[in-house]
């Protein structure tokens, strides 16, 4: 028997403690059925929970515990209705993706059989830049890039630094090189000469690190425009902080449904699994959320891991959960955000089965 991984489990609120749940069961059962390290979960508090407990969202203990662990499963969190004291300008998640350095946000979307999507063909991955850009929590210069100097103005400060630049470029070209070896730089250079030029820029010297690559750049509304019309156009789409959260929006709908759009949160180091779906709340507690997006971002975190560790079994496991995902889908049995019946618990079951089939 291998050693085992410790991973982190944060429940999070809304729907999140039945999709992490649901997550966990999966990584779970490909672990052992591709005989790979058993996983030592460790659960942590983040969300309302953390505040009934601790008086804070995202207590300190949360975030060094997650110091000593492999990497970790994040559910959603719901910023917007902790008690004001407790909503803070950086919410939960993006502290998290801040105070370690997780500086790449990797988010597919591609159709499945058995989905009705806007977009049949769609198989594409959105490679964010996750540590600057226009949020106003990531401004390492200003503090906070968000700024009132009167009661009837607001300003704000965007980012991007060569480095940041160069990390995100080479994350993209690496995986385009793996896939289908088309790379699409998504800025607004034209209205955002500075910053979104040095963005497209600095990709484009990355580029020639990989002739193998085609590389071309857009404006991040035509993508948009582009993607409804044919998003089959496009392999990796390499962008800003924010355009990328808005994009993966879109891909992940036009692929059938927010519910099936998985995330990772990465660097070098550290990995965290984290939908790209919120905390749901109107359906939580009710079992009806599809697990779905959390349960293909686990196989992404596995993915992560098992070329971390170079190890087959965890590369097989990911498979696993991605293949039993995608037949249950397949199969018909859909939650309700997918026009179907199943309960969060029923998908999560069938998924189980089908993972042990080879
Ligand atoms: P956030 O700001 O945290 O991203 P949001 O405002 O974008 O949150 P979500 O919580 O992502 O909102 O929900 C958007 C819509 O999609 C809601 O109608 C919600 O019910 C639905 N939805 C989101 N995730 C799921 C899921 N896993 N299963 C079913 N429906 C979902
Ligand atoms: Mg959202």
């Amino acid at each position: 028997m291998n050693a085992a991984l410790r991973l982190g489990l944060i429940d999070g609120d809304g729907i999140g403690p039945e999709v992490v749940r649901a997550a966990r069961q999966v990584v779970d059962e490909a672990l052992s059925a591709a005989d790979a390290p058993r996983v030592e979960w460790v659960p942590l508090l983040m969300g309302h929970r953390a505040i009934e407990k601790y008086g804070d969202p995202l207590p300190e203990r949360t975030l060094t515990a997650l110091e000593n662990v492999d990497a970790w499963i994040l559910g959603p969190h719901d910023n917007a209705s902790y008690p004001a004291e407790h909503r803070h300008a950086v919410a939960p998640g993006g502290a998290i993706r801040k105070r370690f350095g997780l500086y790449a946000n990797i988010r597919p979307a591609r159709a499945f059989a058995g989905v009705r999507a806007a977009a049949r063909r769609i198989d594409l991955v959105i490679v964010r830049e996750n540590s600057e850009g226009f949020y106003a929590d990531r401004n390492m210069f200003a503090g906070s890039g968000e700024f009132r100097p009167t009661e009837d103005v607001a300003m704000m400060v965007g980012v991007v630094t060569r480095q940041a630049c160069e990390r995100i470029a080479h994350e993209a070209f690496r995986l385009a090189a793996s896939r289908r070896k088309r790379l699409t730089i998504v800025h607004k250079a034209n209205v955002l000469p500075m910053t979104m030029g040095l963005f497209r820029d600095v990709c484009y010297d990355i580029a020639h690190a990989y002739p193998g690559v085609e590389v071309t750049d857009e404006h991040v509304d035509a993508t948009a425009a582009h993607l409804v019309r044919a998003a089959e156009d496009y392999d990796v789409l390499v962008t800003e902080n924010l355009f990328g959260d808005i994009l993966s929006d879109l891909a992940g709908e036009l692929s059938g449904s927010l519910g099936l759009a998985a995330s990772l949160n990465c660097s070098a180091t550290h990995a965290m699994a984290q939908a790209v779906h919120g905390a749901a709340p109107t359906i939580a507690g009710h079992n009806r959320a599809n697990p779905a997006a959390l349960q293909l971002s686990s196989a992404m975190l596995l993915r992560w891991l098992g070329t971390r560790d170079s190890s087959d079994a965890l590369l097989h496991a990911a498979e696993r959960v991605e293949r039993a995902v995608a037949a249950t889908l397949a199969a018909g049995i859909a939650t309700s955000d997918l026009g179907g019946q199943a309960s969060t618990s029923e998908f999560t079951e069938q998924v189980c089965a089908r993972v042990l089939r080879r």
